[in-house]
């Protein structure tokens, strides 16, 4: 049975068909929470965290309710393989720790997380994604991540959000443009892919800043980038702002069309993890719109073929791509 489906050519790269020519297999993620903090939150690097962030710390909350990463994991694969069908290739999953700063924990604690993703390598798991702050990536934190990244890809998830300072300030971010670019980069020394994220219409950002900000990717050569449209969630600093009519959010033909500016501003080669947010309604004040990420697919894909553009139409000269996938030789190749 032929595993791959036809689709339109989108003027953009997508995170699926990237994985199944990467992996040979259809790809799905298994979302984990590994206890960690954030440094934004209990004062090392500030307190209340970014302004935009609810105390989840945009995580699963699986830990804290008692299930354990061992246990997360199983569950996740288990879900993953009763998609499969009979014939098929394997299904494949990225080991995705997605709660908090996942470095952000002394580097026993680190390597004993990663211990726990070993056994499941040879049970499904095809990579491993971190999300993390840029100044949070020591260099035992990165050996850790070396161990296990003779057996499997590791990808670190970057947030830059905006790529200017004082907006970073505003927004309490507590790092720097500048902080990025080094994190980036110390990444690629070793071996792994980045994924850099962005949001679009934060507070006193405006299309230029989403130009500026698709730029500054570009120039740092992440592999992956994630973005999506402001979201006044309850329980951020800045809902009491929205509320206080400080705080302005973009209307979805305004994104379509910033986003439309910022992936042509992309290299053609990076690869876009997610294009739209994706918050409960219930958790959020605004916007109240709701657009299926495969609606925000086919709308910027439109505007980009009304524009006769395309992912990397405008990117700046001299930006080079981003370091390929390379699979480590000891990579395990998980059975059915
Ligand atoms: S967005 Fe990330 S860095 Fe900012 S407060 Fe939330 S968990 Fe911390």
């Amino acid at each position: 049975m032929h595993y791959i489906r036809s689709m339109p050519a989108l003027p953009f790269r997508t995170l699926a068909p990237w994985l199944r020519a990467s992996f040979g297999r259809p790809i799905h993620r298994v979302a984990l929470d590994a206890g960690s903090t954030c440094p934004n939150r209990d004062g090392s690097k500030g307190f209340g965290g970014c302004v935009y962030c609810d105390v989840e710390g945009s995580g699963t909350g699986a830990l804290r309710d008692g299930v354990d990463l061992g246990h997360q994991l199983e569950t996740g694969l288990a879900r993953i393989q009763r998609r499969q069908r009979a014939g098929d290739p394997p299904l494949g999953a990225i080991a995705y720790f997605q709660s908090y700063t996942n470095t952000y924990v002394s580097t026993q604690r680190l390597v004993q997380t990663l211990d726990v993703v070993r056994p499941f390598l040879s049970r499904g798991i095809v990579a491993v994604s971190l999300a993390t702050r840029p100044d949070c990536l020591p260099e035992e934190a990165l050996d850790a991540l070396s161990a296990l990244g003779e057996h499997v890809p590791i990808w670190v998830e970057l947030g830059l959000e905006v790529a200017d300072d004082q907006r970073l300030i505003d927004i309490g971010r507590m790092h720097t443009v500048a902080e990025f670019f080094e994190a980036v980069e110390r990444v690629h020394a070793r071996g792994f892919l980045s994924v850099g994220h962005a949001i679009l219409g934060l507070p006193g950002d405006g299309r230029e800043g989403a130009r500026a900000t698709a730029q500054a990717l570009a120039q740092a050569g992440c592999s992956g980038v994630k973005v999506h449209h402001l979201m006044v969630l309850k329980r951020t600093q800045l809902a009491a702002r929205w509320k206080r009519g400080e705080v302005e959010v973009l209307e979805p033909e305004t994104y379509v069309d910033w986003l439309a500016d910022f992936v042509e501003r992309l290299h053609p080669d990076q690869v876009l993890h997610r294009i739209t947010g994706d918050a409960p309604l219930e958790n959020r004040l605004a916007p109240h719109w709701q657009v299926h990420k495969s609606a925000v697919r086919e709308l910027l894909s439109q505007e980009l073929q009304a524009r006769g553009t395309h992912q990397g139409s405008r990117v700046a000269p001299g930006v080079l791509p981003p370091p390929p996938l390379v699979l480590p030789k000891n990579l395990h190749h998980p059975q059915p």
